[in-house]
């Protein structure tokens, strides 16, 4: 399918006046990316920017497109979807109703088709299908926020923090749903703390500190990187 690059470069973003993130340059390519980082590094920052939940300067440009700054809508539009950190599902409305959702700028007929692909390539969601979100394991929303994301089609997709709180097994389950997303030729930038899992999912990682790149390469060596090891994997 396809082979959707995301080029960032000088990338700055914060909070009303405040700069998170300076000067960061990201070459985003096929398959999956994993950004790590300390907290408050700016991992969430980054990926909202993208997404264009916040202003940003600098560029961002996907297959050749430049995407706008500040404007969420033109960026699901042009491929981009986000999973944003703690999920946000709808609780009290049903698997299904929040999968729709998902679909929202999209035609119904392609909606429906859409929706059947998520309960084919998500089958415990298909079993699920009447049940409240919030009713729902950790690791069933998760994948329910994944799914949902697909929905709107997107090249890149997004995911902040998507083992967060969940049990190691899950975290296996939904890593290598990751791993097959991006192996289907959806290009993957991902946030997260579980370094060992996330880098042996991942195909290129990513480090920042305050806010700029300290690191960066192919997942194997960073797994097996000094800076890396020291800083995250507790060596010696
Ligand atoms: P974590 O791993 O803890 O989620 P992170 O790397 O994702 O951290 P960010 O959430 O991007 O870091 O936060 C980076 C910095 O921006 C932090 O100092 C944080 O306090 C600040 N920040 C985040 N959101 C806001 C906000 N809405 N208003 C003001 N400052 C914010």
């Amino acid at each position: 399918m396809s082979g959707t690059q995301l080029t960032v470069r000088r990338l700055a973003a914060g909070y009303h006046g405040f700069r998170v993130i300076q000067g960061l340059d990201l070459d985003v390519t096929p398959g999956v990316t994993v950004v790590l980082g300390p907290n408050g590094a700016g991992k969430t920052t980054l990926l909202k920017a993208l997404a264009g939940l916040l202003p940003r300067t600098g560029d961002a440009v996907l297959d050749g497109a430049a995407l706008p700054s500040a404007d969420a809508t033109a960026c699901v539009r042009r491929g981009l979807a986000l999973v944003a950190e703690g999920r946000q599902l709808f609780p009290q409305m049903t698997v299904t109703e929040n999968l729709e959702l998902g679909g929202w700028l999209i035609p119904a007929r392609l909606r429906a088709e859409r929706l059947a692909r998520a309960f084919d390539d998500f089958p415990r969601l298909k079993e699920r299908a009447t049940q409240l979100a919030g009713t729902m394991s950790g690791g069933e929303q998760q994948m329910v926020a994944v799914a949902r994301a697909l929905m709107s089609g997107p090249r890149l997709l997004m995911l902040d923090e998507p083992s967060l709180g969940l049990a190691p097994r899950m975290v296996d389950e939904l890593l290598a749903i990751v791993r097959r997303i991006a192996d289907q030729g959806v290009t993957v930038l991902m946030v997260e703390q579980n370094v060992r899992k996330a880098l042996q999912a991942a195909d290129r990682g990513y480090v920042l500190e305050r806010g700029r790149v300290v690191a960066s390469g192919e997942a194997q060596a960073l797994l097996h990187s000094d800076a890396v090891r020291q800083a995250y994997l507790g060596a010696a």
